[in-house]
């Protein structure tokens, strides 16, 4: 059957990936069909219930500052939350959100349900209709044929997927979900570069037979932090303590013992794992000389007794997930609710993307998420969104968008997975980012939401709170500007004794933010003001970062004006020393016209481009 609608979008999977990517492709205007297995699993967290942390965060915050879905779900959902790195510098520091599994899938489906433009439909998608190099729509299982302009996919870790418990396997897309192989075939039929990769998830344990009492709590900050620019402390439902405990030379040996049936080291699996989340039986093979490893007891949720215990991902067979198990301080009667397992799935090599995320040999055809050789919700959820704005644009006849590197998170990891691919499941760190400290968590909204606004993807309630807060920012800023603090006078006065410091000569407010012992609220009793606290944030990092943040932007502007530097065509790449062989083998290859030009070889890194700059402006 032709269903009688026809679509400009289409995206298969309702995962983290695929809602961001329907949402994102609705809220511009598109008529947007959600097609997956099953609607009872939108927005389902496959592992650890938790939303954020270092990296993660930075994505999550660009999410929603384009208007999407992860944070304000994970506001409603998050039972515990903490800002990491929270007395290190505002680059790294980053918010982490435990879920409760249900509230976060029931805000995921709600966003998705009130929708306009939205259909949801519930099935799994076989075939995709290609004509020529252009797909056209998607067959479902029993047949019925969707027809569209542009098609994303997200199919997770369904693509193929095996399931692994230790040596026992079976096919499924994740435990208790079917796999998808009808469109693993057809994928297969494409010439894409297609490969194998891997990840695990740890036993979950049932409150009930564990002992708290011998873990140490670990409770979530006070204030209680949000996720979203538009979320508030009151949207988040009962906090609740996570625990720690440790793993021992029982549990280690309990572990190599039972190593002659692993699936990974009997090598019945062959796809890569997470190298930065990796199984227990990975950490005691590869740190061999540590007798111990953090284990976080993490609650599933309000109205559950499951636990996730973070830190013990296994595929082990479940007689030996049994023994490691109790033989962990706490758990020593405990009862595994679910076993562990690893699961093995088809991904497509990136570089075979274009930064829209569309495929290079089928036009209209976007890739998002795991299937892209990622892990995380967060990554997925970036991807999800930008793979949806962009099949948007193209079934609107407008040109694409992406961010550079140098403007956001989402922009380091297109650009990472485009042109350099990946070997191992991907996943974000700042330290990927060369800007790091212009794509601050806290600044998302100021780098991105402009943007959104302009691709249709930021209503107007945010748009006026954006607005809003940039105005409250430049003001109040200007008023700490305005005022000056002299020695001996009342104010200075004050300022010693809020501060410790003396005054030795006349300063602004504003001047005396930058002070490392000084901070905003100091000033904003000093002048009077009050403002909201995401306000103050943003005034005092300005004051306090101008210099680095001045240096980052001018390292920006000055890589954007030699852009067009040109490479003659008989340079000698040999004598620029510090690129890698792999770098100059590629140089020679392609022999680029300009810095720009090279800068879009697959695999040369921005740091290659820039030691390129450097030895044409020293002998250019
Ligand atoms: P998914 O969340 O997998 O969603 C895919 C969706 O597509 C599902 O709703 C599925 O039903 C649907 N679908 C698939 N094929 C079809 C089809 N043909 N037709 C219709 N619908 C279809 N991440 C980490 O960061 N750390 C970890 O330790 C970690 N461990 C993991 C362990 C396991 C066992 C699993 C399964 C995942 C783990 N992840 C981990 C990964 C994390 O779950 C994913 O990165 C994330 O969910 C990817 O989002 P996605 O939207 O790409 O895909």
């Amino acid at each position: 059957m032709r269903y009688p609608k026809s679509y400009d979008v289409i995206v298969i999977g309702g995962g983290h990936a695929g809602t961001e990517a329907a949402l994102a492709a609705a809220r511009m205007g598109c008529q947007t069909l959600l097609l997956t297995h099953n609607v009872e699993t939108l927005g389902q967290m496959s592992c650890n219930p938790a939303i954020g942390g270092i990296g993660k965060s930075h994505l999550v915050k660009e999410i929603d500052a384009l208007g999407g879905a992860m944070a304000l779900a994970t506001d409603l959902g998050g039972i515990q939350f903490r800002v990491l790195n929270g007395s290190k510098g505002p680059a790294v520091r980053a918010t982490r959100a435990q879920a409760d599994r249900a509230l976060y899938k029931a805000a995921i489906r709600s966003i998705l349900e009130n929708q306009p433009n939205l259909d949801i439909f519930q099935q799994a998608a076989d075939d995709l209709i290609v004509e020529g190099e252009t797909v056209k729509g998607v067959v479902t299982q029993t047949g019925i044929r969707f027809d569209a302009k542009t098609v994303v996919l997200t199919t997770g870790t369904f693509l193929g997927g095996v399931i692994h418990i230790g040596l026992e396997n079976h096919k499924g897309g994740r435990a208790g979900d079917q796999p998808s192989i009808a469109l693993a075939n057809r994928l297969r039929e494409l010439p894409l570069r297609v490969g194998r990769l891997k990840t695990g998830t740890p036993p979950r344990i049932d409150a009930k037979s564990v002992d708290f009492s011998v873990m140490m709590p670990q409770p979530g900050d006070t204030p209680i932090p949000v996720m979203s620019f538009m979320g508030n402390a009151a949207m988040h439902p009962e906090q609740v303590n996570c625990w720690i405990t440790h793993t021992n030379e029982q549990t280690h040996d309990i572990i190599r013992g039972g190593l002659d049936r692993s699936p990974m080291y009997t090598g019945v699996i062959e796809g890569v794992g997470p190298r930065y989340c990796p199984s227990i039986e990975d950490k005691i093979h590869r740190f061999a000389d540590k007798n111990s490893h953090q284990v976080f007891i993490e609650p599933e949720g309000l109205k559950t007794h499951e636990l996730y215990p973070n830190g013990i991902s296994t595929s082990l067979p479940f007689d030996v997930q049994l023994s490691l198990v109790r033989s962990i301080r706490g758990m020593e009667n405990a009862h595994i609710t679910r076993p562990g397992y690893a699961i093995e799935y088809d991904f497509f090599d990136p570089r075979d993307l274009k930064h829209t995320l569309e495929t290079r040999v089928i036009h209209n055809l976007y890739f998002a998420g795991q299937i892209n050789g990622t892990t995380g919700y967060e990554e997925a959820g970036a991807q999800g969104l930008l793979a949806g704005i962009n099949a948007g644009l193209r079934a609107q006849d407008k040109d694409g968008w992406y961010p550079t590197r140098d403007v956001a998170y989402l922009g380091v990891l297109v650009d990472d997975l485009i042109t350099l691919g990946t070997k191992e499941p991907y996943r974000m760190f700042t330290s990927r980012a060369e800007y790091r400290l212009l794509l601050r968590e806290d600044n998302a909204d100021q780098r991105l939401t402009e943007t959104g606004r302009k691709l249709g993807l930021v209503d107007d309630a945010r748009w006026a709170a954006y607005c809003e807060k940039q105005e409250a920012i430049a003001r109040e800023s200007q008023r700490l500007k305005s005022v000056l603090a002299h020695p001996g006078s009342a104010l200075g006065h004050r300022f010693a004794e809020l501060t410790g410091q003396e005054l030795s000569k006349e300063n602004t407010l504003l001047e005396l933010l930058k002070r490392p012992q000084v901070n905003f609220a100091h000033v904003a009793e000093l002048a009077g003001i009050e403002v909201a606290p995401e306000v103050g944030e943003q005034i005092e990092i300005n004051a306090k970062y101008a210099g680095y943040i001045d240096r980052q932007q001018e390292e920006i502007d000055k890589l954007r004006a030699h852009e067009e530097m040109t490479l003659p065509e008989d340079f000698d790449y040999d004598r620029v020393s510090g690129l890698s062989n792999e770098v100059k083998a590629k140089l020679k290859a392609t022999r680029p016209a300009t810095l720009a030009q090279a800068g879009r070889i697959p695999g040369l890194t921005p740091a290659a481009v820039s030691l390129l700059m450097i030895y044409l402006k020293k002998h250019g």
